[in-house]
């Protein structure tokens, strides 16, 4: 392969887009043209899925191919010592251009600041919404006036433009769609006439579920009406009343601020398209994990429920994928990174936990391809959401998580433990997650297997068994 017939790479994160808020996932509530192009041009994954659904934690993961747990990036608070392998890195030692330009999220400094692109331009942390500041290397500070989406954009057209004869490979990292969800003034009004549909699960009470996931923060009461609604609630208001008040003030910001980002993908694709480098770029789109859009009445991720464990992934390549495909393979955030490198012929390191999904891409799921995917999520009673520390199995048909409820000394983690519980979900039965069958007698084989597969999991990946949650049902 000549070095002009190299493909290119666009690579689009945003944050906490969950994928039931993208119109090519059948969207209820809102409409995303552009990013639904990507989805016609190539395939959407049905079953992508985030190995620890939070920010860094997933960032580091894509980028260094492996679980959090060897890359050390565990909680928000675990910043990645960049001193590891990332694939960004062995994409520049091949000849690629490579640029980062948005929400980096992975610490700042000598110790954790973007390493194997030629250019970066990054928030600070979170970022601002408006007139934000980014940083480059070296310590410069870029100021400018804007919202946020359109300037990442606008970088990135740039970026395109400047290295457009290639080969080059673009992360554009969007703030959005983070809370505190802030749109673009041309999107102010946008939905003001609409009532938007709340989902199936708005009012789960959550019995029968772990009592850690009872006292989650994350409930449309949760939200502070000044930063999160930016009004104050109405007096008068009933409980009833007033979560359903909030629903609407949450949800219709958060699309809001979507719809800057699909506007911003649509100007991205238009650039590719008005060079002349649609056919030959990889354009990837994602989103560093899912996120509950009122479903199980919350808002936030961070839980292995499937609205935060699902991670949007759409993927153009006309050279070699066809238009309008779908996938129920399972891929997880690990793979990504693997699955580039070989797209682009770049050969993958040995260490990297990952696996390159690309014969599925071709069309041809190997016969070997996993049938269950492992998370964890470490950051036990965080402060902000109370969230439980847990890992699980999925599989396509079953989902088994382990509460264990202890802050194991991580950052941002908190104690004291909690007692351990249990969690199995039916999802052919049970889409929705409402029915924990975990002391259900008929679900008692269907148990003992997931734990097996569970165990299996964590030695094959390395990681330790929490002690006192090996196998309950021996
Ligand atoms: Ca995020």
């Amino acid at each position: 392969m000549s070095a002009q017939k190299r493909p290119n790479l666009l690579f689009i994160m945003s944050d906490d887009h969950a994928a039931h808020a993208i119109s090519a996932y059948g969207s209820r509530i809102n409409e995303t043209p552009h990013l639904d192009r990507i989805a016609s041009n190539g395939m959407r994954f049905d079953s992508a899925f985030c190995t620890n659904s939070i920010c860094t934690p997933s960032r580091a993961a894509i980028l260094t191919g492996t679980y959090n747990h060897v890359n050390g990036a565990t909680t928000l608070d675990t910043h990645l010592d960049n001193t590891q392998w990332t694939f960004p890195q062995s994409l520049q030692q091949a000849g690629y251009t490579t640029g980062m330009i948005g929400k980096w999220h992975l610490g700042h400094g000598p110790g954790h600041d973007p390493v194997g692109f030629d250019f970066w331009r990054v928030l600070p942390g979170q970022g601002h919404y408006d007139n934000p500041v980014m940083l480059e290397a070296d310590g410069k500070v870029v100021e400018r006036g804007g919202y946020v989406t359109d300037l990442i954009t606008d970088d990135c057209i740039d970026f395109i433009d400047e290295h457009k004869d290639g080969p080059f490979a673009l992360f554009c990292h969007h703030k959005a769609s983070h809370r505190t969800w802030n749109p673009a003034p041309r999107h102010f009004t946008l939905f003001d006439d609409v009532d938007l549909p709340e989902p199936a699960t708005f009012h789960d009470d959550h019995e029968g579920r772990a009592e850690v996931i009872k006292s989650v923060k994350m409930h449309m009461m949760d939200l502070d009406p000044i930063t999160d609604l930016k009004a104050l609630v109405p007096e008068g208001l009933s409980r009833e009343e007033e979560i359903e008040w909030r629903y609407q003030r949450y949800i219709k910001d958060d699309l809001r601020v979507v719809a800057a980002m699909d506007e911003g993908s649509g100007r991205l694709l238009d650039k590719l398209e008005n060079e002349g480098l649609t056919d030959n770029t990889i354009v990837v789109y994602t989103s560093d994990q899912g996120f509950f859009l009122g479903d199980h009445g919350w808002f936030d991720k961070r839980l292995m429920y499937e609205e935060s464990l699902g991670m949007p992934l759409l993927i153009q390549y006309p050279d070699r994928i066809r238009p309008g495909s779908t996938s129920d393979d399972i891929v997880v955030n690990v793979d990504f990174g693997p699955t580039l490198l070989d797209l682009m012929g770049v050969e993958i390191p040995g260490h990297v936990q990952g696996r390159s999904f690309a014969p599925i891409l071709d069309g041809a799921t190997p016969d070997d391809w996993p049938e269950s995917m492992y998370y964890r999520y470490w950051m036990h009673r965080d402060g902000a959401h109370n969230t439980p520390a847990h890992y699980g199995v999925r599989t396509r048909t079953h989902k088994l998580i382990c509460y264990y409820n202890d802050p194991l000394d991580q950052l941002g983690a908190n104690g004291p433990a909690d007692p351990i519980e249990w969690e199995l979900f039916d999802l052919v039965a049970d889409p929705q997650e409402i029915n924990n069958v975990i002391a259900d007698p008929a679900y008692a084989a269907i148990r003992a297997e997931l734990e097996t597969e569970l165990a299996r999991l964590q030695n094959e990946l390395g990681d330790e068994p929490y002690p006192g949650a090996q196998i309950q049902s021996s």
